[in-house]
Order: C-alpha cells, then sequence, then structure tokens
C-alpha cells in the first residue's frame, strides 16, 4: 500500500461507509480505516433505518447514489410507509432490518468500490503541518498521508458505558473507545463537549409470549427506499406490540436513585426525543403505559430488540421491570441495555462543507458532531465525503442549502446553532417541507449529483427516464381542458361556472382521481403506478408549492451573499459589543447564516449587509 491517499476516513459505521463510498464515486484513492472490517456497517442499536424525517435523509443519500437506501431494501425485513393519514410532506418510510443482511449489503457495497480500500487499525493522532492535516497516525505507530481526512468515530471517542453503578470504557458494548483522538482535537482547540445515548436489553424471543401481543404487520408490497429498486425481495415478518404499565413504573420508580441518569453518574445530555424509559416515567409521570415494538432482529436471529424501553438501571432491575411486563413475563435477557456517554465536537467549529474551522482538510461527520441516528450521519458522511474529494483535488464545494434538502437543513442548522442536545431529524425543522419531500428527492438532488460527477450510469439513466415519463405525464395532464359540460358528460360534476379546467385542476379536488380521468385522456391508464403517485401529490400541492417556491426566492437572494472568512467585524458601524463578539466567534460564511445566530438582530443584519455591499463596490 502506497502512502499518499486523496482522502483517509476513520470509521467504518454510517457516516464513514457513505463518506468512503461518496468520495470515491468523485475518483481519486481512498482509504478508509476502521477498527473491525466485521463490524462495518453495524447497527448500533436499534435495527432499523427510517422514520419520519430521517426516511427523508435516506432517500436524499440515495438519489445522490449514496448507499443507505439499497442497503436496507436488501436487508428489511419490514417496511411501511408512516403517517399515511396526513400528507406526503410528512410521510417517513421505515424499514426494520435483518442486522445480519443489513451489515453485508453495506459491506458488500463497499467493497465493490475499486480505488476504495479499507484498512483495520485504530486511529491515534493527525498528521498536521501547521493547521492543516496531513494524514492520520495509528496505534501501532504506522503514519498514511492524505490529502484530507474525514473523522466519522461514533460514539466511540472517550466512550463510557453506565450499566448501574458500573462504567466500562467502550465505544460500544464490545469495542474499544478510542481515547487518542479526543486529545488531538483539543489540542487544536477545538471545542469538545460530552453526550449520552442509550439501548434497551436484546430478549430473547423463544421465551416471549407472543399470543398474548398485539400484531404489527408491515405494507404489502413493502415500499423501497432506494430510486434504483424495483421489488423487495426479502422475507418479511410482523412484530409484536406491548406496553409498559403502572408495576413497572413502580419498580422503575422505587429504583430511581440507582440509575445512573438520575444519580448525577452521567453527565451527558441524551436525545430528548428518545429518552430511556427511566426518563419516560419521570418526565411524562401523568402517562400510565408506554408502547413498546418487539422487533426482531433478523430473519434467523433467536433476538428480539423491545423499542422503547432503553435504559442504564442495574441489571436487577431491569429483569424486575421488563418481566412486570405483559408478554415478557419469562422474557430471557440475552444483553442488558445500557447508556453510553462520549466526546462531540461543538458543530459550530464547522463550515457548511462540514470542514473544521480550525484544520484546513480535516473532515467531521455522524455522532462525533452531536447528531443522534444512522440516518443522520449517512446524510453527513455522504456531504463531507464529497467535499473532502473536492478539496483534494482544488475543485469548488458541494452545499446543500436549507432549501434543496433535509441534509442542508440538518448541516445548517449544526453548524449555525450547535447541538446541546443529540440532534435528530424531523420534519418541522425544514421550513420549505412541502417542497422537500420524501418522493422527490431524487428531482431536487439528482440532477446536482449528475452535474457534480457522483451519480453512476445507471442511476443517470433511470432518472432521466422517469423525469421523461413524468414530463409527458405532466403535459397530458396540462393538455386536458374539460368545461363543467364536458365534465357532465363523462359523470363529472364541477361547479358550472364555464371555467375551462385542466387536468392538474380537476385532480385537486376530492372526488376525482386519475381513474376518472381516463376517458378523457386515454393515456392517462398508462401512467405507472409511481408516476401517478406523483401527479397526484403535484396537483394537491400545487397552490401551496407556488408560494414555496416564492419564499425560496426570496430565501436564496439573502443567503446568497457571502461574508467573507476575514471580515473585519470591528470595522462594522451599527453593531452592539454583544453581537460584534458573538459574529467573531461564529465567523458566518452568509449572511443567512448570520441571522440564524441567537441574538443577532435584523438591524445588525443590515449594518453587515451595507458593509460587505460597500466593501465589495
Ligand atoms: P458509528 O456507527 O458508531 O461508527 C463509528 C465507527 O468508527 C465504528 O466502525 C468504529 O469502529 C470506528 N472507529 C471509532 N474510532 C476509531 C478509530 N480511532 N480508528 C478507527 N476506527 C474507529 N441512534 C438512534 O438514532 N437512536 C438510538 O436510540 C440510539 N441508541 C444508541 C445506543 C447506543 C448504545 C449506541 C452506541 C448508539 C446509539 N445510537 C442511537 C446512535 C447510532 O448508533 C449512531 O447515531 C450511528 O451509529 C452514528 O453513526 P456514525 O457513523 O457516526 O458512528
Amino acid at each position: 500500500m502506497t502512502n499518499v491517499y486523496d482522502v483517509i476516513v476513520i470509521g467504518g459505521g454510517h457516516a464513514g461507509t457513505e463518506a468512503a463510498a461518496a468520495a470515491a464515486r468523485l475518483g481519486g484513492r481512498i482509504l478508509l480505516i476502521t477498527h473491525n472490517k466485521s463490524t462495518i456497517g453495524t447497527m448500533s442499536c436499534n435495527p432499523a433505518i427510517g422514520g419520519l424525517g430521517k426516511g427523508h435523509l435516506v432517500r436524499e443519500v440515495d438519489a445522490l447514489d449514496g448507499i443507505m437506501g439499497r442497503a436496507i431494501d436488501q436487508g428489511g425485513i419490514q417496511f411501511r410507509l408512516l403517517n399515511q393519514s396526513r400528507g406526503p410532506a410528512v410521510q417517513g418510510l421505515r424499514a426494520q432490518a435483518d442486522r445480519k443482511l443489513y451489515a453485508a449489503a453495506v459491506q458488500n457495497l463497499v467493497g465493490n468500490i475499486g480505488n476504495l480500500e479499507v484498512l483495520e487499525g485504530a486511529v491515534e493522532g493527525l498528521l498536521m503541518s501547521k493547521d492543516c492535516v496531513q494524514g492520520v497516525t495509528l496505534q501501532d505507530g504506522s503514519e498514511i498521508k492524505s490529502r484530507s481526512v474525514v473523522l466519522t468515530t461514533g460514539t466511540f471517542l472517550r466512550g463510557l458505558i453506565h450499566l448501574g453503578a458500573k462504567t466500562i470504557p467502550a465505544g460500544r458494548m464490545g469495542d474499544k473507545p478510542a481515547l487518542g483522538l479526543s486529545e488531538a482535537l483539543e489540542e487544536y482547540d477545538l471545542r469538545l463537549g460530552r453526550l449520552k445515548t442509550g439501548t434497551p436489553a436484546r430478549l430473547y424471543k423463544d421465551s416471549i409470549d407472543w399470543s398474548v401481543l398485539e400484531v404489527q404487520p408491515g405494507d404489502m408490497p413493502p415500499p423501497a427506499f432506494s430510486f434504483m429498486t424495483g421489488t423487495i425481495t426479502t422475507p418479511q415478518i410482523d412484530c409484536g406490540i406491548t406496553y409498559t404499565n403502572e408495576a413497572a413504573h413502580t419498580i422503575l420508580r422505587d429504583n430511581m436513585k440507582s440509575s445512573p441518569l438520575y444519580s448525577g453518574q452521567i453527565a451527558g445530555l441524551g436525545p430528548r426525543y428518545c429518552p430511556s424509559i427511566e426518563d419516560k416515567v419521570v418526565k411524562f409521570a401523568d402517562k400510565d403505559r408506554h408502547q413498546i415494538f418487539l422487533e426482531p432482529e433478523g430473519l434467523d436471529s433467536d433476538l428480539v430488540y423491545p423499542n422503547g424501553i432503553s435504559t442504564s438501571m442495574p441489571e436487577d432491575v431491569q429483569d424486575q421491570f421488563i418481566h412486570s411486563i405483559k408478554g415478557l413475563e419469562q422474557a430471557k435477557i440475552a444483553q442488558y441495555g445500557y447508556a453510553i456517554e462520549y466526546d462531540y465536537v461543538d458543530p459550530r467549529e464547522l463550515k457548511s462543507t462540514l470542514e473544521t474551522k480550525k484544520i484546513a482538510g480535516l473532515f467531521l461527520a455522524g455522532q462525533i458532531n452531536g447528531t443522534t441516528g444512522y440516518e443522520e450521519a449517512a446524510g453527513q458522511g455522504l456531504l463531507a465525503g464529497l467535499n473532502a474529494a473536492l478539496l483534494a483535488v482544488e475543485k469548488e464545494p458541494f452545499i446543500i442549502d436549507r432549501s434543496q434538502g433535509y441534509i442542508g437543513v440538518m448541516v445548517d442548522d449544526l453548524v449555525t446553532k450547535g447541538a446541546t442536545e443529540p440532534y435528530r431529524m424531523f420534519t418541522s425543522r425544514a421550513e420549505f417541507r412541502l417542497t422537500l419531500r420524501h418522493d422527490n428527492a431524487d428531482q431536487r438532488l439528482t440532477p446536482l449529483g449528475v452535474k457534480l460527477g457522483c451519480v453512476s450510469d445507471a442511476r443517470a439513466q433511470v432518472f432521466e427516464k422517469k423525469m421523461q415519463a413524468l414530463d409527458a405525464a405532466r403535459d397530458t395532464l396540462n393538455a386536458i381542458k374539460c368545461s363543467p359540460q364536458t365534465l357532465k358528460q363523462h359523470g363529472l360534476t364541477v361547479k358550472a361556472d364555464g371555467a375551462m379546467r385542466n387536468g392538474f385542476e380537476l385532480l385537486r379536488m376530492p372526488e376525482i382521481s386519475l381513474k376518472n380521468l381516463e376517458p378523457i385522456a386515454p393515456q392517462v391508464a398508462e401512467f405507472t403506478a409511481d408516476i401517478a403517485e406523483l401527479v397526484n401529490v403535484e396537483a394537491q400541492y400545487s397552490g401551496y408549492l407556488k408560494r414555496q417556491e416564492a419564499d425560496i426566492a426570496l430565501y436564496k437572494k439573502d443567503s446568497g451573499l457571502k461574508l467573507p472568512g476575514d471580515l473585519d467585524y470591528d470595522a462594522v458601524g451599527g453593531l452592539s459589543n454583544e453581537i460584534r463578539e458573538k459574529l467573531k466567534q461564529h465567523r458566518p460564511e452568509t449572511l443567512s447564516s448570520a441571522a440564524k445566530i441567537s441574538g443577532v438582530t435584523p438591524s445588525s443584519l443590515v449594518s453587515l449587509l451595507r458593509y460587505v455591499q460597500k466593501k465589495a463596490s
């Protein structure tokens, strides 16, 4: 192995695999260094991909030819479209995974990339020349050089497991923590913080009384994540549902003093939206039960993941409260739940490319940036990998803005607001969510990927064919021009206002469907299910979408204004000292990033705008 790479990616988790694969799609020589090749693509916690907001991220990663969507389509054993009773903008795909099949799919996709090498090893430090990264040093003392480095070490930086009063230094159960890297980052003055997350016990499938549980089936046919997947062929399973109860809550309450979370043993903040069961019992004291999804970990696995009861309570308390739950009275525990605390880097240390501001060429992605979740990690990994590869060949960076994708929303939130608790994606975080739907992720991002060169020919062709079919369908619907009179002849009653209506206008009426339009325009019958769904969504949203387009134009006008990296804030008139200090500390890249810094007022933005425009003129 020669020792100069374009990009080195550290960590073979969800961020690292996307980063390495994305960098490799742009060409060059890429090296992925990870502790253990066999844990590439491992799901540290719940065996599932997607969910509300998260499903959008997976679709976006896929639209740019990433790995996650294709891997879950191979490894998924139960697929569901969540929020079906609500509008398409807030629906999200979720799939439960067979852990082994999912990891195998990721390893297979990574292994098939010609210009991507994988090395087993532990990175201990960074090779530096002044403030510029030049490669990495491994635990065995060897050095490997590269033009840029992407760090995706997940929960491993000074990771510390808590199980009751016990603490175990670890990156996750069974894996050693990474100790040297935190020191290297601190040496370069990157601000570090501490966060925590947790996982529930794993139960033996045969020890659960499934006969008394509610059954939760998946959708049929299973909806795929990847725009490249035709049909899901992996066998599908049902899950079970049970609930905690007063007895379980009493056991937890009576033992709260032995919870590391409440005894003060854990300092880091956990995910507010994914609390441990002891946290739920305290914070939602009025609730008499909490739902638990019993999710088999794989087709031939004898383990079940009880989703909803993550905990760091001592083993004996876990035994007691689990056995008090319906269906779990005789449950045998294969591995107890635990919490893990780890270092993260304040994401305000990053640019929108995910490169650190203080160390040139060093990019960070995933849990290390204060996020939680595989999908958040994958989205960042993809962006960091692309930008690390672009930097290596001195090309312009690739940025996704808030109007283009959830990846853009997430990165913008992180780099401008930071993360005081683990950040996870929700549709409510996106102000342009009617435009950022999961069904149109390819329309939003694949053309950008094609232009950048990170999308395969095969995907580009599939996309082009789909767009031709979609454009033809749009033309068909636009060409329909029907008066109320003509519609009446086809058995359709609309307001007798004499107005001519096109197909989109008709589809917007709740009582009219594509089927009704077939006698008027026979080509409608030829729309595939995918295309029919897309034109339906476009019809329902068309009024709102026009308004949102205007908002986006306004946003782009503002956010287009770049603030020079060396801007002398002391020379800007009309700023209070407090705002001046904040701007100096954050050094926002654009005017809209400046607007998101708490305390920065509209009048200070006007001062900033005037100053920058005057300087440029
Ligand atoms: P990871 O998937 O952790 O990957 C890190 C990779 O880096 C690993 O392959 C590791 O071997 C490698 N690595 C680390 N240090 C080095 C080094 N020095 N040299 C070489 N390789 C290195 N997310 C949720 O959304 N919900 C949850 O409920 C949840 N609970 C969790 C519970 C636990 C106990 C843990 C550990 C994680 C949990 N997560 C949860 C988080 C989820 O696992 C992560 O968000 C996701 O895996 C992050 O992906 P990543 O790529 O950043 O890191």
